[in-house]
């Protein structure tokens, strides 16, 4: 059997020239041209068959195996936040304001250290690979870009696999879950209609910001009175304005949030209890409101087989001491898109520890040692998947 981890370690020198290249020159969401660019040529010097502009600056490389067989679509983002870097890092960003403080470089250098490795393998391999250089992952749409555009045919797409380094789970270790492993995200606006007035004549008013205020404390009774506590559920105000001044009663009020939910039936139950309540405390109270819930990105969902046969590979590979299942987490990622469309697996690097900053941080960094394993572990379930 190959020792893909092997191989992947005999590149790691490059995994770091190429990570902290683009570490120095992070691009937003929609904006990731050098990058592409830079992917594209090394996916077409190792005689990968390339796409680009797919899904606006998404890049696509196609490994072709000697015999037909299914096709995998491994996912890698590309794009960095809008946060100006306090690492002060020797390669650290030359572009003002933007930073990759999600890791999303250490994907981009592991998807063309997973492009060498599988196009050394070609010969061995039954099926075909699609490499998903994926732009705008940050909650803007990049995946649903990319689908639009037509990654999933020409082949169709059988397998999706996936990871995210973290800055704060220590190298060396993998978090590989199966079932809802992200949180769905979905963003709200709820407006407030009162009858505005005199400050000190309230009783010819319709108070939005005492509407408002209810509503807030209201929406508190959907997660604690009416989700099962087996489930989980997040609901948070982010936003509260209304009024203009003092002494005038303000007659409308616009509140926005957020919710996560891991299940379709939870999220579903949230969606009907937030219009009930907004409603009818607006209509109890003389006024009216409405709400207007919008899916960011849906829950992703490991396959169970897929996530398991990924584990067993890891557990060759590093040991069972240093695998845990405990993978679940609340913020979201849009490689849901691709795991909806194709059942597959997505799991965390371990790349640091506790004494790292947090992702999304200025002082964010990762420990680049933590890469061959990414690049290892892809191409090991590739192999398998495709053998
Ligand atoms: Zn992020
Ligand atoms: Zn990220």
């Amino acid at each position: 059997m190959t020792d893909f981890l092997q191989e992947a370690n005999r590149i790691l020198p490059d995994l770091i020239l190429w990570r902290r290249d683009f570490h120095q020159f992070p691009e937003l969401r929609f904006e990731e041209t050098r990058t592409a660019r830079i992917v594209a040529q090394y996916l077409t010097s190792l005689g990968i068959q390339t796409q680009t502009g797919v899904g606006k600056t998404g890049v696509v490389g196609l490994i072709t195996g000697k015999k037909p067989g299914p096709t995998a679509l491994l996912r890698f983002d590309m794009d960095a936040l809008p946060i100006q870097e306090e690492t002060g890092l020797d390669y650290q960003s030359q572009n003002p304001g933007v930073m990759h403080a999600c890791g999303h470089d250490g994907h981009t250098a592991i998807g063309m250290g997973v492009a060498k490795i599988l196009s050394d393998h070609r010969d061995e391999l039954v099926g075909n690979v699609k490499l998903a250089f994926q732009p705008a992952e940050e909650g803007t749409g990049g995946a649903l870009a990319m689908i639009e555009d037509g990654i999933l045919e020409n082949p169709k797409v059988d397998l999706t696999l996936g990871l995210h380094l973290q800055s704060q789970t220590p190298s060396g270790t993998l978090l590989i879950g199966e079932g809802p492993i992200l949180a769905a995200a979905d963003k709200f606006k709820i407006w407030v209609k009162g009858k505005g007035g005199h400050g000190a004549l309230p009783h010819e008013t319709v108070d939005a910001v005492v509407i408002a205020s209810q509503i807030v404390n209201m929406l508190q009774t959907i997660v604690s009175r009416n989700v099962n506590q087996m489930g989980t559920v997040i609901l948070s105000i982010g936003s509260f304005h209304a009024g203009s001044a003092f002494n005038i009663i303000a007659e409308t009020a616009e509140l926005s949030g957020t919710i996560r939910t891991y299940d379709k039936d939870l999220q579903k139950l949230v969606h009907r209890r937030m219009a009930e309540i907004v409603e009818n405390t607006a209509k109890a109270l003389g006024g009216s409101a409405g709400v207007d819930i919008k899916t960011i990105v849906p829950a992703a969902v490991n396959d169970p087989a897929v996530s398991a046969q990924v584990r067993e590979l890891a557990v060759e590979m590093i040991g069972a001491g240093r695998i845990s299942t405990d993978q679940r987490d609340t913020p979201s990622d849009d490689i849901a898109e691709f795991l909806q469309a194709a059942p597959g697996c997505h799991f965390i690097l371990g790349a640091g520890g506790p004494e790292y900053a947090p992702h999304h941080n200025p002082k964010f960094n990762f420990d680049e040692n933590a890469l061959p394993l990414g690049v290892a572990l892809l191409c090991a379930s590739v192999a398998h998947f495709l053998k």
